[in-house]
């Protein structure tokens, strides 16, 4: 195919590691599947952390053109602690100058303009220019309902949810229980309610939306997206399924770190792995109980722990790698040493998706955001849930109570896990029948997604329609 009859598509990324890998990974598969010329626009508060990442995982493929926006100063501007939400805003809003310019600069000019949940801000820019707009949620197809529902909302239906505690009916999809709601539906009166509304209306007005999800893992809500008398009917556009979209793991010849040679030590699906993402942090309390927990359950593990926070649990998610082996001070005296021959703790930051796919690895306890989710699945591995923000809820609820693929770990309400809770729902996954059941039911998933992401699978078939449109909105001479 000649370059000029080639899409391009110019891919916007919102700040956090956990938008950035999913991104790269799609624009990996419209790269290498499909034919695409692929730009990718990085926004960023900590451009060395992306720039690592970026050149992890990209270093094989060249003629991905990857831009990185200069880091944005978030301090300087919003105060002290101000909201995820104010900070992924205020970012979007700075980059988007230096978006237009870049844009304006390309030859070819991007044919489609994809971007995450918190970079429709971008869209007018993209229409002033006749590119296609694309939402790609990195998240589940539940989760993908409800912001799209919550655009149409019967108001009532709405009260009854917050103020009543009634479940969320979305139609077509299993209802959102009020425990396992999303804070910015809750909290009507504070400026996320608002932002997240105009981001939902925003995101019905794309041309296409793309879900990080596919049919076999859920099945009911992929079906209500799709059928146009039920939610597709609220979107502008089609809704694409085109998971799992996950990171392959680093070539065997690739020298092992400590932990993976560890692993390589120890029995078959012995070791539960214990992360929180990218930008989960527990509070000193919790980080406690946690390593009692895992210490009285008598298992093999490994932790990634980063310092404690009090009030935030998405703590790092914009300074994710910062911060070094003072981590550690936070354990509880003698914790490491008494551990040793059964467990290691990784300060900050592991190979997460190499662990995962370590044949010793029978579990994990993950803060069930979606890539670490949709990682887990992939390998096989059931979970304990331990959800902290964003939509995490609604993931630990599917996981558990839908697909029976994870245990989920509940405490008192606002209040610290008590270790005996943990030591319970590890030994549940690790050593009792219950996780052996949940073991075959992940397994079956991943094959679904294994399918689903083949060639001629569905996923694979919804991106070659996606390169399709791409393509006649080209060849209809419709880009200025
Ligand atoms: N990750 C990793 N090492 C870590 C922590 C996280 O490689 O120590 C990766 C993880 O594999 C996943 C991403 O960072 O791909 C985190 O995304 P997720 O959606 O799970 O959570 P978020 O960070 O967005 O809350």
């Amino acid at each position: 195919m000649q370059m000029e009859n080639k899409p391009h598509a110019a891919l916007l990324v919102s700040p956090g590691v956990g938008h950035l890998i999913p991104a790269i990974e799609l624009a990996k598969r419209l790269l290498t599947h499909h034919n695409f010329l692929i730009t990718v626009f990085v926004v960023t508060t900590d451009s060395s952390t992306a720039r690592s990442i970026i050149t992890q995982h990209t270093s094989n493929l060249p003629s991905l053109n990857v831009v990185i926006f200069p880091p944005v100063d978030v301090s300087a501007k919003l105060g002290p602690n101000p909201s995820l939400e104010a900070r992924m805003n205020f970012t979007m809003i700075q980059s988007l100058p230096l978006l237009r310019s870049s844009v304006l600069s390309m030859n070819p000019r991007p044919t489609v303009l994809i971007v995450d949940i918190f970079g429709t801000l971008a869209f007018p820019m993209a229409r002033e220019f006749g590119m296609l707009t694309y939402v790609f949620f990195t998240s589940c197809a539940w989760f993908t309902a409800a912001t799209i529902y919550l655009s149409v909302i019967d108001k009532e239906m709405e009260d009854r949810h917050v103020n009543y505690r009634e479940p969320l009916h979305i139609p077509g999809c299993k209802p959102v229980p009020f425990e396992d709601s999303l804070e910015a539906i809750l909290c009507r009166d504070g400026p996320m309610y608002e932002g997240f509304l105009k981001a939902a209306q925003d995101i019905i007005s794309a041309d296409g939306i793309l879900v990080n999800t596919w049919h076999g893992l859920e099945p009911t809500t992929v079906k209500a997206l799709m059928d146009r008398e039920i939610l597709g009917g609220i979107t502008k556009g089609p809704v694409y399924f085109i998971g799992p979209l996950v990171r392959s793991t680093e070539p065997k010849t690739k020298e092992k770190d400590e932990i993976l040679r560890w692993l390589d030590d120890q029995p078959t699906g012995s070791v539960i792995y214990v992360s929180f993402g990218s930008g989960g942090t527990l509070s000193a309390a919790q980080m406690t109980e946690l390593a009692w927990g895992l210490e009285l359950s008598r298992q093999r593990f490994v932790w990634v722990v980063r310092p404690p926070k009090e009030e935030d649990t998405s703590g790092s998610f914009f300074d994710v790698v910062k911060g070094g082996k003072e981590c550690m001070d936070y354990l509880p005296e003698g914790f490491a040493k008494r551990n040793h021959e059964v467990g290691r703790v990784v300060p900050m930051w592991a190979t997460q998706a190499e662990i995962l796919g370590h044949s010793s690895v029978g579990g994990f306890v993950t803060h069930c955001g979606w890539n670490s989710t949709l990682e887990s699945v992939m390998h096989g591995v059931p979970m304990v849930a331990w959800p902290l923000y964003a939509e995490q809820k609604m993931n630990a609820c599917m996981l558990s109570a839908e697909l029976e693929v994870a245990v989920r770990l509940r405490g008192p309400e606002g209040a610290v896990v008590p270790r005996e809770e943990i030591r319970k729902v590890v030994r549940r996954v690790m050593a009792e029948k219950e996780g052996k059941a949940m073991r075959g039911r992940v397994r079956e998933l991943m094959l679904s997604g294994e399918k689903a992401i083949s060639q001629f699978g569905p996923s694979h078939l919804a991106l070659c329609r996606v390169t399709t449109d791409c393509l006649n909105h080209q060849m209809n001479g419709k880009i200025y």
